[in-house]
């Protein structure tokens, strides 16, 4: 078991316990799938399985620009990411299926803030500002905002990150420093890959796939184990009924157990 993590600069030794519900395993891949498919070692979150997520209601709360200032914790809380245009307001509007939650966060005043919504009473959605846009001189991932930091290391109901990364695009490094940074800070995060619909000129699905396994590969350079992917296109539909079913599974788990982040240090020390 441990010899799986040796190499590993960021994990720490494996000595998981098998069999807790909303644990995370890392399973090594290391190989070709059934379909021929490249498998990437993976953090397998051991979640359950509901079905038919509906968002019935869906509402904006605030905009705050400090975690003092964010709702009271009381809801697991999950937090969209990504770099500007990756496509995050499309993504929250396909996931709650109202068309004029994002674009509270497009307002002048509200592109630099934190953003809560609250979905079904019972859980937020929280939309971060994009990253990447007209911020030169971001050399390294320690140097991003301070208060979106806070936020991702302080907030105490923080399930999960959803770290937005375009597949119509190859690997940006700021993409790759980003997931790097949440990593190093023990943040939990998902990889959600956008606009798997999109062809460009002269680019087909196997151009668009390669850059999702080029991201991954990439990743894998610094990370042992991959964080859990999804890809989804918004423009199609793609993906929404997975990531919704992802996002209520960890609910559950989080209910259970508390932030996310507690059982993965627990698990892997
Ligand atoms: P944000 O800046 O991250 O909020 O990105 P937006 O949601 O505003 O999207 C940026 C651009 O990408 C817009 O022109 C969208 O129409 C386009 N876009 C977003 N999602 C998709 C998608 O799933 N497929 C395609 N083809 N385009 C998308």
């Amino acid at each position: 078991e441990g010899s799986r993590m040796e190499g590993s600069s960021r994990q720490s030794e494996s000595s998981r316990e098998d069999g807790c519900d909303g644990g995370v395993q890392a399973e090594d891949g290391g190989g070709d799938g059934e379909d021929g498919e490249e498998v990437f070692p993976e953090i397998r979150l051991n979640l359950p399985t509901p079905n038919k997520v509906k968002v019935k209601n869906a509402e904006y709360l605030k905009s705050c620009v400090t975690v003092s200032d964010c709702p009271p914790p009381r809801f697991p809380e999950f937090a969209v990411i990504g770099r500007s245009n990756v496509g995050k307001s499309s993504l929250i509007n396909m996931l709650t299926g109202r068309k004029e939650l994002a674009l509270v966060s497009k307002e002048p005043g509200k592109t630099r803030c934190i953003n809560h919504f609250l979905i079904n009473d019972s859980w937020y959605l929280v939309d971060l500002p994009g990253y990447g846009f007209a911020k030169v001189g971001l050399q390294g991932r320690q140097q991003f905002d301070s208060f979106t930091r806070e936020y991702f290391t302080r907030r105490p109901n923080l399930a999960m990150v959803l770290l937005l990364v375009d597949a119509s695009v190859p690997p940006q490094r700021i993409d790759l420093q980003y997931a790097n940074w949440l990593t190093d800070n023990e943040v939990p995060f998902a990889l959600v890959f956008t606009k798997a619909d999109k062809r460009r000129k002269g680019l087909n699905a196997a151009v668009r796939d390669s850059h999702v396994t080029a991201f991954k590969r990439q990743l894998l350079q610094d990370l042992a184990f991959l964080p859990p992917s999804l890809l989804t296109s918004s423009a199609k539909g793609l993906g929404r009924g997975e990531l919704l079913n992802f996002i209520a599974a960890l609910r559950v788990a989080y209910e259970r157990s508390g932030r996310l982040e507690a059982i993965r240090q627990g698990m892997l020390r």
